[in-house]
């Protein structure tokens, strides 16, 4: 639509989108290089943004992964969305997908940057602050004010795998019903947590979505689809792509969980896995003396849906192995509609 057209129909003008010092169009795609910083090696990292902005106004989406470097999962979501061309032609409004915000992370194949600081415990972050605040501040001066919603791609930790599921912040209706859009196997609402992402998010009364799916350095091609799916859903229901969407599938809302550990240390097998509805007292792995004399079997303290599950080989006591959901209901489709 052109400016002149949108003038007789009445509606606004979309305005000039200016990111670091390069200022984008309604209408335009462009890729924007943000400077982070150097390596000790004086390699210069640059923040890679893709910015896909239609004529027509609408919201504008900050579409985000590798907040944490080594979750691999969420940097391969957001660069298939923009392989498969998901952002061209948008029918109306704004996005900005940043495949990988922590670069430094990536090549050090850690979730934190290398003094060991978690960008997400670093927001908003400062200029003269530590290299993850430094990061963060990236992210809140450049692209933050421009944003009216935000789609957070992450995995779990080290070997723990997260069941595909949105988390939310406790209290935020908005984000709430975002999360319905986007139609993950669970919605879990937590409160939110100092320096986070999810906290700036609040300070500002912008809705978020924090995806999870998977474990750190290890692609999951289920959690990846579950991701693109959710994002594409979520896009056309609020008309700013034309896709099909598929029927709603089952969401769970998940108010309570709490995590199985491990009573011995040994080699842990499990035979139930995320996603898989179990009840109390049922045996869902084994933990073995190595040395071959003894075997204890895991036993879940709860019934309810397995929404994280522990792939080390190797655990100790005490070591988390299922997350469960004990307290539980299904999301009534009708509220999407
Ligand atoms: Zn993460």
């Amino acid at each position: 639509m052109s400016s002149e057209m949108q003038e007789e129909s009445g509606q606004v003008p979309e305005r000039v989108l200016t990111i670091g010092d390069q200022a984008v169009n309604p209408g335009e795609k462009a890729m924007v290089r943000l400077n982070v910083g150097r390596l000790p090696s004086g390699t210069r990292i640059f923040v890679h943004l893709h910015v896909f902005r239609s004529e027509v106004p609408g919201p504008v989406i900050l579409v985000l992964g590798g907040v944490h470097g080594d979750e691999i999962n969420g940097i391969e979501i957001v660069r298939r969305t923009i392989e498969q061309k998901l952002y061209e032609n948008l029918k109306c409004g704004t996005v900005i997908a940043i495949p990988l915000l922590n670069v430094y992370g990536f090549i050090n194949f850690s979730r934190d940057v290398p003094d060991g600081k978690d960008v997400n415990r670093s927001f908003p972050g400062s200029l003269r602050g530590s290299l993850a605040s430094r990061v963060a501040r990236l992210l809140t001066k450049n692209v933050l004010p421009l944003v009216d919603m935000v789609v957070d791609f992450h995995t779990g930790g080290a070997a723990r795998y997260n069941y595909p599921h949105i988390r939310s912040t406790r209290g935020d209706e908005l984000s709430f019903e975002l999360a319905k859009y986007f139609n993950p196997p669970f919605i879990m609402c937590k409160p939110v947590i100092s320096r986070s992402l999810r906290k700036v998010a609040k300070t500002k009364n912008m809705p978020i979505l924090v995806f999870e799916g998977g474990e750190s350095l290890r692609l999951d091609g289920f959690s990846i689809n579950k991701g693109i799916e959710g994002l594409t859903r979520l896009l056309a229901i609020q008309q700013m792509v034309d896709r099909p969407v598929a029927p709603p599938k089952r969401t769970m809302l998940i108010e309570k969980s709490s995590w199985v550990r491990a009573s011995e240390s040994g080699i842990f097998i499990w035979n139930k896995s995320s996603g898989a509805f179990v009840e109390k007292g049922e045996p869902v792995g084994m933990i073995y003396d190595p040395k071959g004399a003894r075997s204890v079997p895991v036993l879940v303290n709860r019934t309810g849906y397995i929404i994280g599950h522990n792939n080390a080989s190797v655990v100790n006591q005490g070591d988390a192995l299922f997350n469960i959901g004990y307290r539980y209901k299904e999301i009534s489709y009708a509220d999407t509609d």
